[in-house]
Order: C-alpha cells, then sequence, then structure tokens
C-alpha cells in the first residue's frame, strides 16, 4: 500500500520543477519552484537551500490545485451514509490517490436519523486527521427534492421541507451545501433558513420550470447538482432548469465528466455557456468505485456496474464510478480545452461554488498547500494535502529528497 511507504505521508518543505498556474491566474503557466511553510503555500522561490527539508521534484510534470469534489457518495465499498469513522477515512484514502485534495461527503435522500448520523459522523470525522484528502463540510443532497425526477434516490424517503429536521443537521455537524427542489412545497423557507446559516443551496432532483429556477436563483440558489441529469431539460419552448442554468451567469453548474451521464456534445455546449468559473466537474461516485465491476449498493438499492456504469434494477442511472482526474481527462477531451484554460473546473470554481476560494483552489501565497502532481497523461503522480504528501505513485519514490533518509 502507496500510504505506509517510507515517503508517504512526510512534511514537504518545497516542490521544484514544477510547471503550474501561478496564484490565480488562469491561461499561462509558470515554471519553478513552490515553497510551504505550516501548511499553506508561501509563495514562488527561484533557489531552494539545502537544508530546506524534504523536496518533491516534480520534473515532467504540471501541478495543479488539489482537486476539490463537492459531490461524491463513497469509494472503495465505503459510503458517507455507513456513518462511520472507517468509511470516511477509506474514501478520504482512496480520492487523494486520483488528486482530490478535500471534499463534502454526500448524503443521500434517507430517512431523519441515519441522515443525522451521517452528519454526526462526519463532524467527527473532521476533528481527526484524515489519511488523504480533508473534509470541507457536508452536502445534504435531498431529502427536500421532486418525486417527479428521484434519479436513484428512494422515492419513498422524499418529502417536503422540513424547517425542524433541518435545524438539527445543522446543529450535528458541518452542513455545507443542500440539494434541493425550490419549486415543492416549503422550500422557499428552507433556501432562506439555509442562506441565512451560511448553507449554499443547489437546484437539482428538479421539476422547476424555467420560471421558477430563475425565481429561486434571484431567491438566493446558486448551483445547480449534476447539471442535465434529474432536471427538466431545454425545449426551445419551455427552457426547463438546464435553459436557466445555462443562461444566468451567477450559477455553477456541477457536471459529471463520466460521457455516460453527459454526452460529450452537451458537456461542451454546458463549457461553453458557463465557462471555467462557473463549472465545475463533481463525480457523483458511490461505494462501487474503486472495486471491480459486480453488484453493489446505494441508498439501501442494489446497483450493478457493468462497464464503468452503475444502474438500478431498472436500468436507472445509479451514481458513478468516476474518479477526479479521468473526470479531467473526458471533459478535455469533450470540450477541446487546453489544461491551462480548463484548470479551474476541478479546484478554484468548486471553492468559490462554496465560498472557500479566499483559502482553497489556487497555488497563491497564503493559500492551503494542496496540491497535484499529473504526468503527461494527467495521470496522479503525487498528491500534497496541507504540504503533506499522502500519496506517491509507485516507482516515484526517486523525486522525494532531503528527507533524513
Ligand atoms: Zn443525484
Amino acid at each position: 500500500m502507496q500510504m505506509t511507504r517510507p515517503h508517504a505521508q512526510i512534511s514537504l518543505s518545497t516542490i521544484t520543477n514544477a510547471r503550474y498556474p501561478l496564484g490565480q491566474e488562469s491561461q499561462a503557466f509558470v515554471f519553478g519552484w513552490l515553497a510551504f511553510a505550516s501548511g499553506r503555500i508561501a509563495g514562488p522561490q527561484t533557489a531552494v537551500s539545502q537544508d530546506a527539508g524534504p523536496l518533491l521534484n516534480a520534473s515532467g510534470c504540471t501541478v495543479l490545485p488539489g482537486f476539490i469534489d463537492l459531490h461524491i457518495h463513497g469509494s472503495m465499498g465505503h459510503d458517507t451514509m455507513d456513518a462511520t469513522p472507517e468509511s470516511l477515512a477509506a474514501i478520504s484514502r482512496f480520492l487523494a490517490r486520483h488528486g482530490v485534495t478535500s471534499f463534502t461527503p454526500t448524503t443521500m435522500t434517507a430517512p431523519h436519523p441515519p441522515t443525522l448520523a451521517a452528519v454526526e459522523n462526519v463532524a467527527a470525522a473532521q476533528a481527526q486527521p484524515l489519511p488523504g484528502a480533508a473534509i470541507l463540510g457536508v452536502h445534504l443532497e435531498g431529502p427536500y427534492i421532486s418525486p417527479h425526477f428521484p434519479g436513484a434516490q428512494v422515492k419513498e424517503n422524499i418529502r417536503p421541507a422540513n424547517l425542524a429536521e433541518f435545524a438539527q443537521l445543522l446543529a450535528a455537524g458541518p452542513v455545507k451545501l443542500i440539494t434541493l427542489a425550490p419549486e415543492e412545497s416549503g422550500a422557499g423557507a428552507l433556501i432562506d433558513a439555509a442562506l441565512a446559516t451560511g448553507v449554499g443551496v443547489i437546484i437539482g432532483h428538479s421539476a422547476a420550470t424555467y420560471e421558477q429556477a430563475v425565481a429561486a436563483f434571484n431567491r438566493g440558489v446558486s448551483q445547480a447538482t449534476h447539471t442535465f441529469n434529474a432536471m427538466t431539460g431545454l425545449h426551445h419552448r419551455k427552457p426547463g432548469v438546464v435553459g436557466a442554468v445555462l443562461t444566468d451567469e451567477r450559477i455553477f453548474a456541477q457536471l459529471i465528466a463520466d460521457t455516460i451521464h453527459v454526452h460529450p456534445a452537451a458537456m461542451a455546449v454546458l463549457a461553453r455557456c458557463k465557462g471555467p468559473d462557473r463549472l465545475l466537474l463533481i463525480t457523483d461516485a458511490i461505494r462501487a468505485t474503486g472495486l471491480p465491476d459486480g453488484e453493489s449498493e446505494l441508498g439501501g438499492q442494489p446497483v450493478f456496474v457493468q462497464d464503468g456504469a452503475c444502474r438500478l434494477a431498472d436500468g436507472t442511472l445509479a451514481g458513478s464510478i468516476l474518479t477526479m482526474d479521468a473526470a479531467l481527462r473526458h471533459f478535455l477531451g469533450a470540450t477541446g480545452w487546453s489544461l491551462e484554460k480548463a484548470w479551474p473546473v476541478t479546484s478554484r470554481t468548486p471553492a468559490a461554488a462554496l465560498g472557500m476560494d479566499d483559502e482553497y483552489g489556487s497555488l497563491a501565497s497564503g493559500y492551503r498547500a494542496d496540491l497535484v502532481m499529473l504526468d503527461a497523461g494527467l495521470n496522479v503522480v503525487a498528491t500534497v494535502v496541507g504540504g503533506r504528501l499522502v500519496y506517491l505513485r509507485d516507482g516515484e519514490e526517486w523525486r522525494v529528497t532531503n528527507d533524513g533518509d
């Protein structure tokens, strides 16, 4: 296991020979050194002193801000709804292997007690050091969604917005995001309550008309969950939620870029409408991610995984087994965008959608030293969280020097 190798989990002082986006610039990469101090980026550097401490040589690689996944249910046989510390640790470790440095564990549309337990568990996990990606908070996917667009959520668990339940969830842990259907009864009051407490509200699993969606955006809804999937589509006389998301410059649009949930041409349409500052890649990954094809589980239902697709028995798509590095590769292929143009969609833009882009998502001085090192094929070579090397690909040990060995 990579995690127990000697070079893993060491605190780095500097990354050398890196090609990376300087600060918040999105168009051109620079070449040079990046120094860390106290888990933060200390700034570009032109020389490294002999006693600086452990160095990571990024020769031949591109360094990007670490990936941030705002919609992830699980991986490696574990799910956020398991509500166990081991689950979140296993997910954290797996995500780091795929370049993710922080994430918001995402709940399912479930009865209140298990949802509450999942939120409490995230609060407990956040207080402990995790082996890989860090937790930024909880994303509640439902339960206040539309019974007309359940996707793979269990229909019986969908219910009208409930302020008392929501208050309990807020009190139980770090709820940061909630996906809901704004056209459903009581949703307006819940949107107001969420925004008043700093929780970002996402339209999703929604039967809203275009007009209802625009009204929700005017009320403060700022993001769309897995755009195109489980929402009213674009018709030229009924533009639906998709039409509202595509045309409103305020709205951040999540995309499952696995080419299964959304056709590459539709991905390209979304990219052209939203641009790199408003489009963010998510995985929507479920517990089957990282495991061989076969039978898995989501929200208490059997899920069948075959050839990259996860489906319920009736054929409904049920989350994904996508990883963020693969999502980025698919996205570049679908859009023709360069990495210089596209890089924000996996880091700076999700950080902005979460309101945390003053600390996450850029390689600027003072930002968290969270980054991913990618080879020419955009495969993950190394992942650094808070200045700590949490993943190093097999065969790359030569890149770490001055570590006292
Ligand atoms: Zn969903």
